[in-house]
């Protein structure tokens, strides 16, 4: 599977975006594009591809169309007087960079120290794609998911740790595959106390 041409399924809890419109403006946009790549959009395997790009940029995007901290607002206070760290670990999620509208494609970790209530363990999963399907920096998505979950469920600690590599400079630029970048963002526990930070990197494979 190539990150351009993935199921939307894959795995991510994404789903694919329903069939609308696709304004005329949007279509010529990419047959501008397709003519400034130095092809013939009327050359038959490109006839059809306005259509898909903008197709595709629908659920590359759809991120702007939901509030990721909606899918924090059911939680659950029985927890059986559990007060250890909830991980998420290596989600895959793709998103876009606003620089060059190029693939990112990484993984993110996703801990919390619960205080008095925890979400459905793929309410986290949510919360990135919310945010990942946009234009994105990947330091802004990682302030993003980590500040959503610190606000919205008031837990003791955050940790996220986002690992992905950035199509702008694997295949173009630079031009260095297999590079990756990682950021991070600790929050709470996770930030003050060093016995609770190494525990959340250890769990997470760090
Ligand atoms: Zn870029």
């Amino acid at each position: 599977m190539t990150p351009e041409h993935g199921d939307p399924e894959d795995g991510d809890l994404v789903e694919a975006a329903p069939e609308c419109e696709i304004p005329a403006e949007v279509g010529e946009a990419v047959r501008t594009l397709i003519r400034w790549a130095g092809d013939d959009p009327d050359r038959e395997g490109l006839l059809d591809t306005p259509r898909r790009v903008a197709k595709a940029w629908r659920e590359y995007a759809r991120g702007y169309a939901e509030d990721p901290s909606a899918h924090l607002t059911r939680t659950f206070d029985e927890v059986g007087g559990y007060d250890e760290i909830v991980l998420l670990k290596d989600i895959p999620f793709q998103s876009h960079c606003e620089h060059h509208m190029a693939p990112i494609i990484g993984k993110a970790s996703i801990a919390y120290l619960p205080r008095d209530r925890v979400v459905g363990i793929s309410k986290l999963a949510r919360v990135l794609h919310g945010f990942a399907r946009r234009l994105q920096v990947q330091e802004r998505l990682t302030a993003q998911v980590a500040d959503t979950i610190w606000e919205h469920l008031q837990p003791k600690g955050v940790a996220v740790i986002i690992e992905a590599t950035h199509a702008c400079m694997t295949a173009r630029g630079v031009n260095t595959p297999g590079v990756m970048m990682t950021t991070s963002r600790m929050m709470g526990t996770f930030r003050e106390d060093e016995r609770s930070r190494r525990e959340v990197l250890a769990l997470m494979g760090y």
